[in-house]
């Protein structure tokens, strides 16, 4: 089955930065700029959700985000496995990484492509910089148990 044509980052590259600018999750906003679900996905249900954008509640973008690998005792405040949730527990605490976008199996590739090719570089020294602040223990806890 052909895939469905992906959205065209080109079109959509000044609002595309504006989210991931934001303090915030960005993966649900990244979903509804993203063309939805596409046939090739196998779901084994027969209702036609071709194009939906809607989470699918498959925790990935959970599952993915360093701040609740951090802080485990958010992800205990709810079982719910959703953009939602993880809106809710992370919130503007948001690392800006671009991880729970990447994760997405609703977000096109054309927007993960974008991703990887324009934003990483930035993401990277944004973070390398918070390291040895001391407002973020948290991160240099992190770092560095994951270099030992
Ligand atoms: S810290 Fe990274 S993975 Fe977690 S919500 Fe923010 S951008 Fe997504
Ligand atoms: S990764 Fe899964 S749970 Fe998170 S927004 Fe995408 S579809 Fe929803």
């Amino acid at each position: 089955m052909p895939l469905r044509e992906q959205r065209d980052v080109t079109e959509i590259e000044g609002v595309l930065n504006k989210i991931l600018n934001i303090n915030s999750p960005p993966v649900a906003r990244c979903r509804l700029l993203s063309t939805g679900f596409n046939p090739g996905h196998a779901l084994n249900i027969t209702e036609d959700i071709g194009g939906h954008k809607e989470c699918i509640g498959c925790g990935n973008c959970i599952d993915i985000c360093p701040i609740l690998f951090r802080e485990p005792s958010r992800r205990n405040k709810t079982e719910q496995r959703t953009s939602m949730a993880l809106e809710s527990i992370v919130g503007a605490d948001c690392d800006q990484c671009d991880a729970c976008v990447l994760a997405c199996p609703q977000v096109d590739t054309t927007i993960k492509n974008y991703i990887v090719t324009h934003r990483m570089i930035e993401v990277m020294s944004r973070l390398e910089q918070r390291i040895g602040d001391e407002d973020e223990l948290d991160l240099d806890l992190f770092v560095e148990e994951a270099i030992t």
